[in-house]
């Protein structure tokens, strides 16, 4: 072996042993992101989680098909007058119907976060899986006779990517049933309001709080308990949560206390 060769060799040992090579798998774990996205695409416990709660919605469902009087969407019920109306669901989309972990990781991996151009490349790409348990009860619904509408915040310019994402899982998604967001609807209750027109609502079924009801986008956490607290009779009957852990409107009105960890 020559003197370059012993060079070049000792260099590349150096490298594989430094603390910059080894850096990187340690700085991936360490990553606040990191347990959650995991939890989501690797554990047995996550995957029955929301099996569970998609066999539970299902039951729920022959429920309020059988009782002309149940509407699961507040103003509805409200207002009245919904008996005869053709019967519906409406789902969230994203880490409701569709599975985004890999978006996430993506940007664990890459130590990115969120921003809506990366954003709306992942949609574009149609790549997310099916949360678990979504597809059979959409199937199960259609079959019972019961019409299915996703309101999403995905917006408007990635409409088309979000229906052959939903379609390539199995679902039945059109330009009729996928209520993206635009300025005109830029809220969920506008986009619910126009499925309540013509039908009854039988279910709400989101991984936010602001999929089913209003109110939520304030910043105070004691406010956003209050809400869960008074809606609570509403959670399992009407309205569906699944778990994430990853992001959403909870992580913005965390306590400012001990950055939000309650320690006794
Ligand atoms: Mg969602």
């Amino acid at each position: 072996m020559n003197r370059l060769s012993i060079i070049g060799l000792s260099l590349m040992i150096i490298l594989l042993a430094s603390p910059l090579s080894q850096g990187v798998a340690q700085d991936v774990r360490a990553d606040r992101r990191y347990d959650a996205v995991t939890w989501m695409q690797a554990s047995a416990e996550y995957h029955l989680l929301t099996k569970q709660i998609y066999r539970g919605a299902t039951a729920q469902l022959l429920v309020a098909l059988d009782d002309p009087h149940w509407s699961a969407d507040e103003i509805q019920a409200v207002e009245g007058g919904f008996q005869k109306k053709l019967p519906a669901i409406i789902l969230d989309v994203d880490e409701t119907v569709l599975d985004n972990s890999a978006y996430n990781a993506r940007n664990v991996r890459d130590q990115k976060y969120f921003t809506l151009e990366a954003w709306n490349a992942w949609c574009e790409e149609r790549r997310a899986l099916a949360i678990p348990g979504a597809v059979e009860f959409i199937h199960r619904a259609e079959a019972l006779g019961v019409k299915v509408f996703f309101i999403t915040d995905r917006e408007d310019n990635v409409k088309q990517a979000t229906i052959e994402n939903l379609q390539k899982i199995g679902v039945q998604a059109s330009e009729e049933n996928v209520l993206t967001k635009n300025p005109q609807l830029d809220d969920k209750i506008s986009r619910r309001a126009i499925v309540s027109q013509n039908h009854r609502v039988l279910l709400l079924v989101g991984d936010s709080m602001s999929d089913l009801c209003s109110g939520m986008g304030t910043r105070e956490w004691e406010q956003r308990q209050k809400i869960a607290s008074e809606k609570m009779e509403l959670f399992g009957p009407r309205w569906v949560m699944l778990p994430n852990p990853v992001y959403g409107g909870w992580q913005r009105a965390l306590p400012t206390d001990n950055n939000g960890l309650r320690v006794d």
